[in-house]
């Protein structure tokens, strides 16, 4: 019987090709007069030219973002946005730079509006996340929810295929993880479906045709839906093992998920049947797990844990470090099961179908 509990989430999205344009209307809407732009070294270029369209309202373009938030980048940025008296963070590009302007309010309050130009989905969720001393902490605070995204698909037309299809794929996981969440509720689930039939749809075009705007388009509005289910939903066992992989081995955050997401589709196949199902009609495939490894091929992503560079003498503390704390999954989790999941990974095996 149905039961479930749904708060809608208040960020403001604009969705488009060439909506960029609207961002001094979105600044003005949020009375901010006094903007720290954001952005990684690579995409600075960007972030400038559409600096010049706020005109003196950009007090400072901060171009040093960079992966997993170390705390004390995080500090020097907060301490620039309060030396500047900024009050508004504009973040363009992916989980790396929205993880930046999310430290800075979540140190200091500063608002935020996001111009993703990744799949990763940061933009949509209220969850942060910072490194120290090679741990990363995360957690979840509606101060750092970015009160307004602009999604334009033009912007994505840069992101080269071998880092677009993993980026997908991490996009997809929040789709395959919130079917199955325990808060899991109506609107995540019509949402985690169709993110997860528009990226199946869309990222082998983007991959094979990069200069289609149609398919960065469709792939663009996927991984809003992805990121939407993943503010929403409490992930289960495949983000707890990317983020253990991630964060004790170094290994590459898109990648990694791509490869331990059909592993991880098939230790929850027998329990939770249902939500399988769904992602299986969602990719238009009788079995999720396969579909899911047979896509991460198609894109020419990898598929081993092996060839990211992890060692076999790895896979048992791994197993171990995720397999330290509980947390919700289908299916129970247990250290031989997660151990031949990881194994399976390592190798790059395609999952057996769902019996
Ligand atoms: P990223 O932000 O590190 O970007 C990867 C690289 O791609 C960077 O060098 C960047 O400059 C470049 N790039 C970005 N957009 C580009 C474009 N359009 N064209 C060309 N190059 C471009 O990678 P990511 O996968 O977007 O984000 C990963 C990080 O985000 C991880 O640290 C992960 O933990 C975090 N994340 C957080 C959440 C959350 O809700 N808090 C959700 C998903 C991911």
């Amino acid at each position: 019987m149905l039961r479930f509990t749904y708060a809608p989430a208040p960020t403001r999205v604009i969705f488009g090709a060439g909506c960029v344009a609207t961002l001094p209307e979105e600044v003005r809407r949020l009375s901010a007069g006094r903007v720290l732009m954001l952005c990684t070294p690579g995409r600075q270029a960007l972030a400038e030219r559409i600096a010049t369209d706020l005109g003196d309202r950009v007090i400072s373009v901060y171009a040093q973002a960079m992966m997993h938030v170390p705390a004390d980048l995080a500090e020097a940025a907060s301490q620039e946005a309060r030396r500047m008296q900024a009050d508004l963070c504009v973040a363009i590009g992916g989980g790396s730079t929205i993880g930046l302007a999310k430290a800075i309010a979540l140190l200091q309050g500063l608002p935020i509006l996001a111009i993703p130009t990744t799949y990763a989905g940061s933009e949509m969720t209220p969850i942060w996340g910072i490194t120290e001393a090679g741990e990363k902490r995360t957690g979840r605070d509606e101060r750092v929810r970015p009160r307004t995204v602009i999604y334009d698909p033009e912007l994505t037309r840069d992101l080269p295929p071998h880092v677009a299809g993993p980026s997908g794929m991490n996009a997809l996981a929040h789709c395959v993880e919130a079917l199955y969440a325990p808060d899991a509720n109506p609107i995540t689930g019509l949402m985690a479906e169709e993110g997860i039939r528009a990226l199946a749809e869309h990222l082998p075009h983007v991959v094979r045709t990069p200069d289609s705007l149609e398919a960065r388009s469709g792939a663009l509005y996927g991984a809003w839906l992805a990121g939407a289910s993943l503010g929403a939903a409490t992930m289960g066992l495949h983000h707890k093992l990317c983020h253990t992989l991630g964060g004790s081995f170094n290994l590459p955050h898109a990648e990694v998920h791509t490869i331990i997401l059909p592993h991880a589709a098939a230790y929850n196949a027998t329990a939770a049947p249902a939500a399988l199902a769904r992602a299986a009609r969602a990719l238009g495939a009788a079995d999720a797990p396969t579909a899911l490894f047979d896509l991460a091929v198609a894109l020419g992503a990898p598929t081993s844990l092996h060839a990211l560079g992890l060692r076999a003498t790895d896979l048992d503390h791994a197993t171990d470090l995720a397999t330290r704390n509980s947390y919700p999954n289908p299916a129970p989790v247990t250290r031989a099961g997660v151990r031949r999941l990881l194994g399976a990974a390592f190798e790059g095996r395609r999952p057996e179908g769902t019996p």
